[in-house]
């Protein structure tokens, strides 16, 4: 299978710079021209199995936007496999996250794992010359370093997953990959502790993403776009819809013309407090866990709404638990009593327009008087550095990389098997809208010191640069 080549439009630095500042724009054009030079003709290539939906996906748009406008030598390879090879890429990720899902990974999975990724390696080995650097994400890539390798390209891989304990599932899920990561020059990981001892301390670096504000999921939307946005697809109803435009990531204008697919008895009033939660369908989401936490212990006697949205099912091609898990809170929103299920909407938002979708999610991100995150595992949760970006709260889960950035007052903390202390954090902020603005603006001045695009590429920068 021909790896298709990505091409995300390009971002303007320039833009950034008005965010950053000049000073921090000025460091970051500099170490762009350094790289370039010492880069001198070679490529980096950045090679993952999905163009769209999830966090790595979503991270390569922004990067690879950005490196275009710094005119660096890069390009994004997406490989492709059959849907048994994503079937234990995806028991391989849940492994890595501390999570046993499906049969446990065999022998016959290894071989078929391994022809696999060695047909991909051959395909992306056609492209790469020698010298080249190749930066392969995730257990569906990891299995074409060997392969590479051989050719004379530099190997780099990513891993953007990780459990905080060691669990038996996750030495099952290491082992299977071993053989496959010796020949990889760096390892970058989010967070250090996801590092497993077999991985040697001095090429492993730590890289934690970042979020693009100019893109169309964090741009500014005044009020009233943001309020037509949510009319547009569906989730507010009645009153006069204004026109849902926003900006896309190539400059042109957008409008919103696609609607969610909803699941609800009854749409939300937009005067009332909403809670949102964006992830894909999958377990380590816990979805379900936040719908059965806010139907029993929010939604009585309070005010307020419920709104998980996710992609719509079938259009993440490397995750085939979506459909699964999407049908398993469809089941569990049927099982609430009506009185507390008609606050809550299951919403899932089309992929065809990815501007489109990603305008979506900035609204609904935008409107909602608390965010929750409340996974049961997490590598860094983009969703939570967006809802960061916009002053929201987040409530979220003491997991992962969720602790790194809503520590010390950044947002809430809770255990995810507590659904008590989510429900109360969650009616506390509903309650008190100074103290969520107070958790948001520090939430916000975080983000902007940390997690944004010119911090991202200076990481990068430095690791490549060990190679040239
Ligand atoms: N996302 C999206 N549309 C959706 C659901 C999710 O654009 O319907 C995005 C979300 O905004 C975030 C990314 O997918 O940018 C999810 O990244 P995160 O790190 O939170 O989780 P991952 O999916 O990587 O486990």
């Amino acid at each position: 299978m021909t790896p298709q080549l990505i091409t995300p439009p390009r971002r303007s630095l320039a833009d950034l710079g008005e965010v950053i500042g000049p000073e921090r724009l000025r460091v970051l054009r500099a170490t762009a021209d350094d790289l370039r030079r010492r880069l001198g003709g070679r490529t980096v290539w950045q090679v993952n199995s999905t163009a769209t939906g999830g966090g790595v996906a979503e991270m390569l748009q922004v990067l690879m936007g950005y490196l275009a406008d710094a005119e660096l030598p890069t390009h994004w390879l997406v490989v492709g496999g059959e849907p048994e090879f994503f079937e234990i890429t995806k028991r391989l990720h849940n492994r890595l996250h501390g999570a046993a899902s499906g049969p446990d990974l065999t022998e016959a999975d290894a071989a078929a794992y391994a022809r696999a990724t060695a047909i991909n390696a051959t395909a992306v080995a056609e492209l790469a010359r020698p010298g080249d650097i190749v930066v392969l994400h995730d257990p569906q890539t990891a299995g074409m370093a060997s392969g590479l390798a051989d050719r004379g390209v530099t190997v780099i891989w990513r891993c953007h997953i990780g459990g905080d304990r060691r669990t038996p599932v996750t030495d099952e899920a290491w082992e299977f990959l071993r053989p496959h990561l010796r020949a990889a020059e760096a390892y970058v990981f989010s967070l250090p502790h996801y590092r497993p001892e077999f991985l040697p301390a001095d090429r492993t670096v730590v890289i934690p993403p970042s979020i693009d504000p100019a893109a169309p999921k964090n741009a500014d939307l005044d009020p009233a776009t943001v309020e037509a946005v949510l009319r547009a697809c569906g989730i507010f109803t009645g009153g006069p819809a204004g026109p849902a435009r926003f900006t896309r990531r190539d400059g042109r204008p957008g409008e919103v013309t696609r609607t969610a697919k909803l699941l609800a008895d009854e749409l939300p009033s937009p005067d009332e407090p909403m809670l949102v939660q964006v992830s894909r369908w999958d377990r380590l989401k816990d979805m379900s866990g936040v719908l059965t936490a806010f139907a029993e212990r929010v939604a009585p006697g309070g005010p307020g709404w419920l709104v998980l949205a996710g992609p719509q099912v079938d259009d993440v091609g490397d995750d085939p638990e979506g459909a699964q898990v999407y049908a398993e809170c469809q089941a569990a929103w049927q099982a609430l009593p009506r009185a507390s299920r008609r606050r809550t909407v299951l919403a899932s938002l089309p992929l065809e327009d990815l501007d489109e979708n990603a305008v979506m999610v900035n609204a609904l991100q935008r409107h909602a008087a608390v965010v929750a995150q409340k996974s049961l595992a997490e590598g860094f949760g983009l969703t939570v550095a967006e809802a960061m970006w916009k002053c929201r709260p987040v409530v979220g889960s003491a997991v992962g990389g969720i602790l790194d950035q809503l520590g010390d007052g950044r947002g809430v903390l809770v255990e995810p098997s507590d659904a008590a202390g989510f429900a109360a954090a969650v009616r506390r902020l509903f309650d008190d809208p100074a103290e969520a603005a107070r958790i948001g603006d520090a939430a916000h001045a975080f983000v902007h010191r940390e997690y944004l695009g010119d911090r991202h590429l200076l990481r990068w920068a430095e690791l490549l640069g060990r190679f040239l």
